[in-house]
């Protein structure tokens, strides 16, 4: 395999600590509200990484991060629950977006089954122990400072203007024009969740600062370094390059051997986020009867290194590109309406090269048009029904898009759809608008598509 590697800025070979295991870290949603479909669009380039990895056959040991304590969940926290006590507002609140995500993610087909999940508030002695093993630090009144001046690794990352670095920063998501020494740990300001720590004989009693909790719990679960550590272009600086910093200086090691990070999600040439108020969430778009995995096909369907600019009229699209993948993989139980003839010789090729092109840096963009190339084959020449069906399992594992997993409607409905399809073809409109309905009853909706009938579920 071949990754990207923001720390050479080159394509390099993929080549693990030990050989056939994968440690990978990914940093995780802080969950303070909603996701945007930007956040999603990063957990879909992670996701798809883990895909491909464990097609290689690598043994993957995959840790996320849930920020569940930093600025922004502790100042929500109070607002929505100004009466409860600052702990038991800051979990209320951070439990309740945290299932948020997880279902999120459920739906744009990201598979976590095999993830380890961990969470900073439940690793804060971790992160303690780690504070007090690095050497460049300094107390302040207000809190616990990584001091960068002597480090020369600082900026392995990021070139960096190191000319103003005689201040700090309490902040946590400062830019490249802030460089500065950075917080491991603030000491309690007002009415905030916060632990005991005595270090250097003071009471620091307060909470960590953001960038600790990566370096303490990957430690913790994938040793140092680990193989891979991922996240969205914007995490480059200063967290990731303060996660390195942190590490390097408590066990003299470097964090991690390859460091890929997925490009944004535009909106009108901008950024994605929440600052900007530009965002959507994965219930706009389904408010507006898009399927979330029409989502998921117009991030695969371009790289994750380059920018994608979001409109409605591209998930139009790619909700197309899905019905007909759809209508392709439904042939396959819907034997009354569909063609039985040649093609197949070719699916076990076209695997390989989806393989293959997701393995030189995660070209899912080419993976794709060689699958929709098979697609048109099958549309032209019709289906061999035996060949196809490990085949779509095989792509499930791949792209996630629920091909497979479409035979799970019940006998009645599929009969249903067949004499729907009857009574559309003797012209008898009426009828097949009744039975219609009665699908629609079922949650299940048809579109018609030059290739036949494609079902989909409205819930
Ligand atoms: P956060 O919850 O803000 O820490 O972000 C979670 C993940 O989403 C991080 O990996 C970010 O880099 C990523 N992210 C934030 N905004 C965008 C965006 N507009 N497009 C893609 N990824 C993003
Ligand atoms: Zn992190």
């Amino acid at each position: 395999m071949k990754f990207y590697n923001s720390l050479t800025r080159q394509l390099e070979d993929f080549r693990p600590i030990k050989p056939g295991q994968v440690t990978l870290y990914t940093c995780g949603p802080t969950v303070y509200d909603h996701v945007h479909i930007g956040n999603l669009r990063t957990y879909i380039f992670e996701d798809t990484l883990r895909r491909i990895l464990k097609r290689n056959n690598y043994r993957l040991n995959h840790v996320m991060n849930i920020t569940d304590i930093d600025d922004k969940t502790i100042k929500r926290s109070h607002q929505k629950y100004p009466n409860l006590n600052p702990a038991e507002a800051l979990s209320r609140l951070t439990e309740h977006y945290e299932k948020i995500f997880f279902n999120d993610a459920q739906k744009i087909g990201i598979d976590f089954s095999d993830s380890k999940i961990v969470r900073a508030t439940q690793h804060i002695n971790d992160m303690q122990v780690l504070i007090k093993n690095i050497p460049n630090k300094y107390l302040s009144e207000d809190g616990v400072y990584f001091d960068i001046t002597n480090d020369s690794n600082y900026g392995v990352l990021i070139k960096l203007d190191r000319t103003h670095t005689h201040h700090r920063i309490n902040n946590d998501e400062y830019d490249k024009d802030h460089v500065a020494d950075f917080a491991l740990w603030k000491v309690k300001a007002g009415d905030e969740p916060s632990w005991d720590f005595a270090i250097e004989g003071r009471d620091m009693t307060g909470r960590p600062g953001w960038h600790i909790e990566c370096s303490a719990m990957s430690v913790k679960y994938l040793g140092q370094p680990f193989d891979i550590h991922t996240g969205g272009v914007d995490l480059i600086f200063p967290h990731h390059e303060n996660e390195i910093a942190q590490s390097r200086a408590a066990f003299g090691k470097p964090l991690a051997n390859y460091f890929l990070h997925s490009e944004h999600l535009l909106v009108d040439g901008r950024k994605m986020s929440k600052s900007l108020k530009n965002f959507y969430t994965l219930n706009d778009i389904t408010k507006k009867q898009f399927d979330p995995l029409a989502f998921r096909l117009l991030v695969l369907q371009a790289h994750y290194r380059s920018q994608l600019n979001f409109t409605w009229e591209s998930l139009a699209a790619a909700q197309a590109f899905l019905r007909r993948l759809q209508a392709w993989a439904d042939l396959k139980f819907q034997p009354e309406l569909g063609r039985k003839k040649g093609a197949g010789q070719s699916y076990g090729q076209s695997l390989a090269k989806i393989i293959q092109a997701l393995s030189d840096d995660l070209n899912t963009g080419l993976g794709l048009a060689e699958l929709s190339g098979l697609v048109s084959l099958a549309e032209q020449e019709g289906i061999d029904i035996d060949k196809q069906s490990s085949l779509l399992s095989d792509l499930d594992a791949l792209f996630g898009l629920a091909l497979s997993g479409r035979s799970d409607i019940t006998n009645h409905v599929r009969d249903i759809i067949v004499r729907r399809e009857q009574a559309r073809k003797n012209s008898n409109w009426k009828r097949a608008d009744q039975l219609r309905k009665q699908l629609e009853l079922q949650d299940i909706e048809i579109n018609d598509t030059p290739h036949g009938p494609v079902w989909s579920r409205t819930y």
